[in-house]
């Protein structure tokens, strides 16, 4: 079947009530019918589910209709985007490892890396999104895994899949990537080599900001480790969220396209702007790395930034003049959102740091929804107007 179809059509085994949408299997465990049948699946010689810490019929098929869209093995599904990003670390580093990363990476990303990682002897190295032929030169013998997004957030810098895996396969390190902002609707990343894919479903994967997930996803001996990891430690995704992702994904591909032909009205109208100093997109021809964009994803996704004329002070006024674009952090859902960096999400850095990671005073990131392209434009335009210092 074409992954439209899979992420329809995979289902979990029916009760027999022959459900046509699938229940919901809100369980903490499942019954055995003697002891044998219950050694066994402890023992794994059975795929039994024995406890929902471990595995849930609910749980399992989110998992499977993302390994079909991502063209996995396996995968395991997680409590958040932050919970699978860590069970990927935390699988497979140990004392004295070292990880190579993307400079422009989520920011609790960037804090497990700098600030837990290293209490554990796990060092790290960061290449810039703008110079990636510097990433080879900073694998060491102890180098364990290369872990990057693309698009970055909230940059939108993209970086060559590819690339990074030959130089991850040359050195014999796994390649982590993180596809939250394109998810398996607009590229793949294991079809470039990736070794572990891992995702916050919170954002596109639900699309409607209801609930928290996230998975890690690749080949099957791998993801044993994760599973492993995450069976002792707990991080597991509960069965409602995992029914309302599954059904999400339902829908993923018909929103992809949408969130990306709207985003596109968008950056192409910010770019004639006048109050607008610097409009970012990825399938903007102005983007720096434009034409890999278009090799690597079918649409350039659902966010779009842009710096405004009049630095922080202009941002601020800004987001109080939206009159229905949402001030929320979240992004990724049907209804357009919009944040302003430098005076929340990255209040905390010196301007130098802010700058390093490529937020500048008046930059605006939009995620933009699945409302009608003129009434988003509309809104923006008006409280772009509004905005001038
Ligand atoms: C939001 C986000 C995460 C974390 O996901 P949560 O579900 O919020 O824990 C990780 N990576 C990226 C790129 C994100 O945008």
């Amino acid at each position: 079947m074409k992954p439209e179809t899979d992420a329809i059509r995979i289902q979990t085994e029916r009760t027999a009530q022959n459900e046509h949408s699938a229940p919901l299997y809100l369980t903490s465990s499942f019954m055995f019918d003697d002891a044998e049948h219950m050694r066994a699946a402890f023992a794994d010689e059975t795929d039994d589910n024995i406890y929902s810490r471990f595995s849930n019929p609910n749980v399992q098929e989110l998992v499977d209709k993302m390994c079909a869209l991502e063209g996995t093995e396996a995968g395991f599904a997680t409590a958040s985007g932050m919970s699978a990003v860590f069970a990927s670390f935390m699988a497979f580093l140990k004392a004295g490892d070292h990880i190579v990363a993307c400079s422009s990476i989520f920011g609790s990303t960037h804090t497990v890396i700098t600030k837990y990682l290293t209490r554990w002897g796990i060092s790290y190295s960061y290449f810039d999104v703008g110079r990636p032929e510097e990433l080879e030169s900073l694998i060491r013998p102890e180098t364990k895994m290369i872990y990057a997004e693309t698009p970055t957030n909230p940059g939108l810098g993209i970086l060559d899949m590819a690339h990074l895996s030959s130089v991850a396969k040359k050195h014999g390190v796994l390649l982590n990537i993180d596809n939250c902002f394109a998810t398996p609707a607009l590229q793949r990343p294991a079809d470039y080599g990736a070794d572990l894919i891992t995702h916050s479903a919170t954002k596109f994967i639900d699309g409607q900001g209801r609930v928290l997930g996230g998975l890690v996803l690749g080949r099957r001996e791998l993801i044993k480790e994760v599973y492993l990891f995450c069976r002792s430690t707990g991080p597991s995704l509960s069965p409602f969220n995992a029914w309302v992702l599954s059904k999400s994904l339902e829908t993923l591909f018909v929103r992809m396209e949408r969130h990306s032909a709207n985003a596109l009205v968008l950056a192409q109208a910010l770019e004639k702007h006048p109050r607008v100093l610097r409009t970012s997109y990825p399938f903007l021809e102005s983007h720096p790395q434009h034409t890999l964009a278009k090799q690597q994803m079918r649409a350039g996704g659902g966010v779009v930034t842009f710096e405004i004329e009049g630095g922080s002070e202009a941002g601020r006024r800004f987001l109080n003049a939206l009159q229905f674009c949402s001030r929320t952090a979240n992004l990724g859902d049907t209804r357009t959102t919009a944040t302003h960096p430098a005076s929340t999400t990255h209040a905390k850095l010196t301007e130098q740091e802010r700058l390093q990671s490529g937020i500048t005073p008046g930059l605006i990131r939009i995620s933009v929804g699945l409302e009608h392209p003129d009434d988003v434009l509309n809104d923006i335009r008006q409280a772009l107007d509004a905005s001038a210092v």
